[in-house]
């Protein structure tokens, strides 16, 4: 049987908690209030393998949440990654970052969400859901529309979701500099890169990343404003450009089959009302050059999925989740914008890479960037239902 492939007229009316999207955070937030003892259904849109955009590096504090979920065994064939290679302008430097892996997201999103259905979620793919004011879930797979009910709803569906369409206390708010996220998974003989190695290249208006996967293939993921995507006449010639200042390209870049996003920098105006708590990306987002949306994804999904299940198995309230998930990811992403700022200005980090040269404790903070610690102590709180 496909764990993954339920039919929307075969599910209950109500469960406990209901998930928008099965990405890192959607899944984490499902096995968590499952574990908890809740009936939880997870409606994602997609049918796996489904593209992302996506650089495909987890950092340490991802690894350390799929611990806390149980969930570790979803790494097994990940690529271990051991150094970082910084290019701009005319300086390279390579620093060591040990302990994040490369793993496609294909590959982990599947994983994690028949992580998810063997804790007992049911899984509905292919299949969008919106919140309606009224306190239920459409859900939409084909031709079948259906109201299901549930006493805490959880919005995990990243940048692109459409779950909260419906609700305006959701709004986004997005930065008028954002840039905008592209990517491609193509053929291991297209760059010429190291295994265990991060690439990532710094342009005037962006940067690109490339990281080979356990697989041999190579995932290749950037960000960069629009109109220097507009002056190179698209992201396929802006990626061959900016990744072939430094490396060999192989043919099979341009058979790549580039996917976009949206402005990446953003953040909903409200985290939480009623039974509503927001998780992930769809909670917000600053810029991918630091490796760690997955990681904020997995943590505050996992945080959420402990949080529904206080709410309804003690009284616990959805005013308290902003709190909580700011508490986790506040200073990583305030880093990351940190970090994002100092990237608009290329000619300082020529300068840090070339002290860098002579100072490896410089090295060390500039390496130190890429992934970091979140509070472990919110999310490691599991509630469990008492047996009955
Ligand atoms: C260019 C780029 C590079 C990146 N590189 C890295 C990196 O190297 N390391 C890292 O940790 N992070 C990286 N990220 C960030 C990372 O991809 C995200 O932070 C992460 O995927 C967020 O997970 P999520 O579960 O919140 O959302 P998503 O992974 O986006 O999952 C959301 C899910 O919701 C589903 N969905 C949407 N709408 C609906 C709906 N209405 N109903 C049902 N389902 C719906 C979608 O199908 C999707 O499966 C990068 C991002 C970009 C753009």
């Amino acid at each position: 049987m496909n764990l993954l492939d339920t039919n929307l007229s075969a599910i209950e009316e109500q469960f406990d908690v209901i998930i928008a999207g099965g990405g890192p955070a959607g899944s984490a937030a499902a096995i968590a209030a499952a574990r908890a003892g809740c009936s939880v259904l997870v409606v994602d849109r997609g049918i796996h393998p489904r593209p992302k955009v996506c650089g495909c590096c987890l950092a340490p504090a991802g690894i350390e949440a799929l611990t806390q979920l149980g969930a570790s065994s979803v790494l097994n064939e990940a690529q271990q990654l051991s150094t970082v290679r910084l290019e701009c302008g005319d300086r390279i430097i390579q620093m060591r970052r040990e302990g994040g892996v490369a793993i496609g997201r294909d590959e982990l999103d599947e994983s994690l969400l028949r992580v998810a259905a063997e804790s007992g979620c049911v899984i509905l793919m292919g299949s969008a859901a919106s919140f309606d004011v009224d306190g239920s879930v459409v859900v939409r797979q084909d031709k079948i529309v259906r109201r299901i009910r549930s006493r805490v709803r959880i919005a995990a569906d990243g940048l692109q979701g459409t779950s909260l369409d419906g609700m305006s206390k959701f709004e986004w708010r997005v930065s008028k500099s954002s840039r905008m996220g592209f990517g491609a998974t193509v053929d291991g003989a297209a760059l010429d890169i190291c295994r265990e190695q991060i690439l990532m290249s710094v342009h005037t208006g962006g940067y690109i990343g490339a990281v080979r996967l356990a697989n041999g293939r190579i995932d290749i993921a950037a960000a960069a404003h629009p109109s220097i995507i507009r002056g190179a006449g698209g992201v396929a010639p802006l990626a061959a450009q900016w990744l072939g200042s430094h490396l060999r390209i192989g043919a099979g870049l341009g058979a790549a089959e580039w996917r976009g996003t949206p402005f990446l920098t953003r953040r909903r105006m409200q985290l939480a009302y009623k039974d509503v708590l927001v998780a992930g990306d769809a909670s917000g987002y600053v810029e991918p050059f630091t490796g760690e949306g997955m990681s904020w994804a997995l943590a505050t999904g996992l945080a959420a999925g402990n949080h529904a299940s206080a709410m309804i198995l003690s009284n616990a309230s959805s005013n308290q989740w902003p709190r909580i998930a700011n508490r986790i990811v506040h200073s990583s992403r305030m880093r990351c914008w940190i970090t994002a700022r100092l990237l608009r200005h290329p000619r300082l980090l020529r300068s840090a890479m070339h002290t860098a040269q002579f100072f490896p404790s410089v090295a060390d903070r500039v390496a130190s960037a890429f992934g970091s610690n979140l509070d472990a102590t919110i999310y490691s709180r599991i509630f469990t239902k008492p047996a009955p």
